[in-house]
Parts: C-alpha cells; sequence; structure tokens
C-alpha cells in the first residue's frame, strides 16, 4: 500500500511538470484528487489495511495529498503569470506606429450634380419645394392639363397604385401642390428636386431617375426672362462659353414649349460624336405655365403669368462627366464611383 501511495505521487509530480496549461492542471487534479482520483480510491481501500498499519499509511497518503494540492497550485500561479507576460507581449501598443488610414467616402455623382443644380438656382432666389413621390392622378396628370385619355399620358409609361394613385412620372406636380398652398401669393419661385418613376429600362433609361423641375410666377415674367435663367445655369453647370438655343416643342402644361439645347462641350458647336454632329445637346424641357394650369391652382391666368422648365439630373450628369451607360450611376460599383 506504501508503494502505491509512492507511485501515485511520483507519477502525478511528473505529470504536473508536464502540464502547459491550465485545462491540463485541472484534468490532473481531478485525475489523482477527485472523488475518483487515484489517491482517492486508495484511501477508500484503507478498510483492507491491517489495523495497526492504517494510521501510518493514513498519515502517509494526506502527506501525499498535501503535497500534491500545494504543488498545483504552485504550478497554477506559475501558468497564470506566463498567460499574463504572454497576454503582456502580444497586446502590447506601440505608441509610436502610424495610425491605420480610414478609407474616406465620398458623395454620389448624381447627389454631387444635384447639389450644384440646387446651389445655381438657389443662388437666382428659388428656393427648394418637396412633394410625395407616391402621387395622386390629379396631381400628376390631370391638374398638369393631361386629361385622362390625352395621347401625352402615353410618353411616361406609369407604375399605377391603383386607378387614382401612382408613382409620380415627374417632378411636376410639385408645381401644382405649391401653387394651390401659396395662392395667392406672388412671386412664387422654386425648383423641386426628387425622385420620378417611369416602365423604361435601358442604357438611357431607369425606371426610377431624379428630376428638378423649376418653376416661376409672378405679375410679370417672359420666355425671355426664362431663356435668361436657363443661359445663366448652362453657363454655371457646363463652362461660360456656353450658349443655348429654344426648340419649339409640345408639353400640355406649358403654353409656348421650348426644348432646351447647349452647345456641344466636346466640338464647341462644330458637330461631333456626343453631339450626333449637330453641335447641340439637349438637355432641358420648358415654356410658359399653361393658363389653364394656372387657373387649376387658383391663380388669375389673366393677372399673373410664369415659366417652369424640368430636367433628368441622370443627363445632366452624363453630360457634364461623360458617361454614356446611365446605369452605371445605380451598379454600386466603386470602381465607377471613386472617379468623382
Ligand atoms: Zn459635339
Amino acid at each position: 500500500m506504501e508503494q502505491k501511495i509512492q507511485r501515485i505521487k511520483e507519477s502525478a509530480l511528473q505529470d504536473l511538470n508536464k502540464a502547459g496549461n491550465r485545462e491540463k492542471l485541472q484534468e490532473l487534479r481531478v485525475k489523482y484528487l477527485g472523488k475518483k482520483g487515484l489517491l482517492t480510491k486508495v484511501l477508500r481501500e484503507m478498510g483492507k489495511v491491517p489495523k495497526e498499519l492504517r494510521p501510518k499509511i493514513g498519515q502517509r497518503a494526506n502527506e501525499v495529498r498535501q503535497l500534491l494540492e500545494g504543488e498545483l497550485d504552485n504550478r497554477l500561479a506559475v501558468l497564470r503569470e506566463k498567460e499574463k507576460e504572454k497576454k503582456l507581449v502580444e497586446e502590447a501598443i506601440d505608441v509610436t506606429l502610424p495610425g491605420r488610414p480610414v478609407a474616406r467616402g465620398h458623395k454620389h455623382p448624381l447627389t454631387l450634380v444635384l447639389e450644384e443644380i440646387k446651389d445655381i438656382f438657389m443662388a437666382m432666389g428659388f428656393e427648394v419645394a418637396e412633394g410625395p413621390e407616391v402621387e395622386y392622378d390629379y396631381y400628376n396628370f390631370e391638374a398638369l392639363n393631361i386629361p385622362k385619355g390625352h395621347p401625352a399620358r402615353d410618353m411616361q409609361d406609369s407604375f399605377y397604385i391603383c386607378d387614382e394613385i401612382l408613382l409620380r412620372t415627374h417632378t411636376s406636380p410639385v408645381q401644382i401642390r405649391v401653387l394651390e398652398d401659396r395662392v395667392p401669393e406672388l412671386p412664387v419661385r422654386i425648383i423641386a428636386p426628387g425622385k420620378v418613376y417611369r416602365r423604361d429600362d435601358d442604357a438611357t433609361h431607369s425606371p426610377m431617375f431624379h428630376q428638378v423641375e423649376g418653376l416661376l410666377v409672378d405679375k410679370q415674367s417672359t420666355l425671355g426672362d426664362l431663356k435668361g435663367i436657363l443661359l445663366a445655369f448652362a453657363r454655371q453647370m457646363f463652362g461660360q462659353e456656353r450658349e443655348i438655343r429654344l426648340r419649339p416643342s409640345f408639353f400640355p402644361f406649358t403654353e409656348p414649349s421650348a426644348e432646351v439645347d447647349i452647345s456641344c462641350m466636346n466640338c464647341k458647336g462644330e458637330g461631333c460624336r456626343v453631339c450626333s454632329g449637330t453641335g447641340w445637346l439637349e438637355v432641358l424641357g420648358s415654356g410658359m405655365v399653361h393658363p389653364k394650369v394656372l387657373a387649376n391652382t387658383g391663380y388669375d391666368p389673366e393677372e399673373v403669368v410664369g415659366f417652369a422648365f424640368g430636367m433628368g439630373v441622370e443627363r445632366i450628369a452624363m453630360l457634364k462627366y461623360g458617361i454614356n451607360d446611365l446605369r452605371l450611376f445605380f451598379d454600386n460599383d466603386v470602381r465607377f464611383l471613386r472617379q468623382f
């Protein structure tokens, strides 16, 4: 029995020296000193030992138990210290290291262009107005002199929510909402930037795109004022040497109506691939507000007069940056976005 205790002690000490971590130590504690541990087992077998030897063997076993407990604790302390040192080395902070650069994002090209458009018109006294993207048929079409069955509705293939509600196909309904709100206040001078929706999807059309609407209503305003404002805009946006020209066109909510072209910045008006050899680039639509539109909002078309214009933000951005596929704006490819 004594020899058995001695063997347990020796093997336990050997195991202890090899134990490299705290988990291993815990295993050894269970193996030797636990309820079913080797040393505990020996003490349970005391019954088999002759009576006169029991005190001596018992004392011996207890000595070994105490020794092992002490050794286990010592070893644990050593391992803890080692772990602490290791952690200190691994997690040391070198305050002299240069910081890691934080990658900075920036604004989307459409946001940049939109902000530029806003800045230009706000500097000319226009304020920014907003309207809902889910719009009544009345505001989107009817109040703008586009009654049901009007062929102009076919030009704007729409997303309908129900018969009377749709995703607005242009920012023009904001004209109606603002005029209704302000009547009979004068002057009304707003731009209305925002998202619009049409069932179109190709290299130059997206089902969702951005427009900026402009509206000025006052006692006096002429086509000449409109042209002056648009020329100032074209020059600030595309360069001081730009010229503009107005071509007669048709919109139900303006009369007369005009498409506005700017002189091509690629060929300076001589004609090139960008402008299809014409020297001109179409950038927006405009005109004098139709008397019916004014009347629909409560303004007296005999007393006030106004002009309106509307442009596609994507179109402006494509011309400004020379982008040939509108879908690039919405692909979220950083290789594209990083260029702005
Ligand atoms: Zn050109």
